[in-house]
């Protein structure tokens, strides 16, 4: 799940504000029998967490390599960027729906108002996204590799490895550039390419249409110059890059 899944996810999910929690299940070790009978005060979405705020606390779900969810919202059903129907980490059921969570990392923060403690200046779908800030916090990391940078969640929360490969295709960077190398022009074209192909992966994720969208991830050649696609783990993070060699500049 990459950042604007979850943003479409917290969206989807609003038909639960003010619901209560009938039940819960799942294989969680946390002590999930305390959100029984509590009532959802609000939902949102941060990076790649998906937190729902009850009166005393919150249930803070982070969505690691392959996390999802699936809903039912009224009768109708929602799904998360995988598909997956082994028994699920955690499960809340609603007199109007149910939300399951998968292959997650679920936690108990002890606030009535979550929201407070997130800094919304580094998600990148947060209205507040600061461009400026990225780009020092960037620059402060002269010998990293870019790909490396793109995954750090501390400077662009939400994006994953499909918005990774596809923002580096698009502003025609090598994913094994390292900071230094790459011009102050270029990293604000990157930055604002991150921005833009964020938003437009909400937009095509709500339609069903990302797949197609794509350019360069699982893809086998390049769009623009028809050269075969390189598939290789790159990076401290060894996270899989797809690029082009030809027109993505060493
Ligand atoms: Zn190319």
């Amino acid at each position: 799940m990459e950042g604007p899944s979850l943003y479409l996810a917290a969206r989807q999910l609003k038909p639960f504000r003010g619901k209560t929690v009938l039940s819960v299940s799942g294989n969680t070790k946390i002590e999930k029998e305390r959100i029984l009978n509590k009532e959802v005060k609000t939902i949102f979405s941060w990076g790649k967490h998906l937190i729902i705020q009850f009166d005393e606390f919150a249930l803070r779900t982070h969505f690691l390599l392959f996390g999802t969810f699936e809903a039912t919202v009224i009768d109708s059903p929602l799904t998360g960027d995988y598909r997956r129907s082994y028994t699920p980490r955690l499960q809340l059921d609603f007199e109007n729906g149910s939300i399951k969570l998968f292959n997650c990392s679920v936690k108990f923060l002890e606030t009535r108002n979550a929201k407070a403690s997130y800094d919304f200046t580094i998600d990148i779908m947060s209205p507040r996204w600061d461009s400026d800030k990225a780009f020092d916090s960037i620059y402060s990391n002269p010998g990293v590799e870019i790909a490396d940078i793109l995954l750090d969640q501390e400077i662009f929360a939400g994006v994953g490895n499909i918005i990774k490969n596809e923002v580096l295709w698009r502003a025609r960077i090598h994913p094994e550039r390292k900071v230094k190398n790459i011009t102050p022009s270029e990293l604000k074209n990157l930055i604002a390419e991150t921005k833009k192909f964020s938003l437009l992966f909400y937009k095509w994720r709500k339609a069903f249409v990302l797949r197609k969208h794509l350019d360069i991830y699982q893809k086998s050649i390049c769009p623009r110059c028809g050269t075969k696609v390189e598939r290789k783990k790159t990076g401290k993070r060894n996270r899989i890059s797809h690029f082009c060699p030809v027109c993505q500049m060493t």
